[in-house]
């Protein structure tokens, strides 16, 4: 079970399968993250290639210089690698514009909670 690399046809599933772990490494920054394909799987669809970049570097916004590589992990990896997991979800707030009228208010006095 070697590694894969990018160019051929290798889903999520089948790195989770394989037991993969997936090695994101952008050329330009010189930044490497590994994931559990499980973990991209959830967000990203588990038939999404493992081979390509799901998302641009952090640093410098672009994919341009991303690389995806899968490899299985050695026993001798446990313990050493640092893999990146999801971590709590941000909630953003966002506004629109509405016309005010008498239904604007509506949704607070209508609402099962509602207390004076
Ligand atoms: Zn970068």
């Amino acid at each position: 079970m070697g590694q894969r690399r990018e160019g051929e046809y290798f889903s999520l599933n089948s790195a989770i399968e394989q037991g993969h772990i997936v090695r994101v490494r952008c050329g330009a920054c010189r930044r490497a993250a590994n994931f559990l394909p499980e973990d991209l799987a959830a967000i990203y669809g588990g038939n999404s290639f493992a081979l390509e970049p799901l998302f641009p570097c952090s640093k410098c916004g672009t994919t341009d210089f991303v690389r995806v590589t899968t490899y299985s992990p050695a026993i001798a990896d446990f313990g050493k690698i640092t893999v990146r997991r999801p971590g709590p979800k941000k909630v953003v707030q966002t506004w629109e514009n509405e016309t005010f009228t008498e239904r604007s208010r509506a949704r607070y006095v209508r609402g099962a909670d509602f207390r004076f």
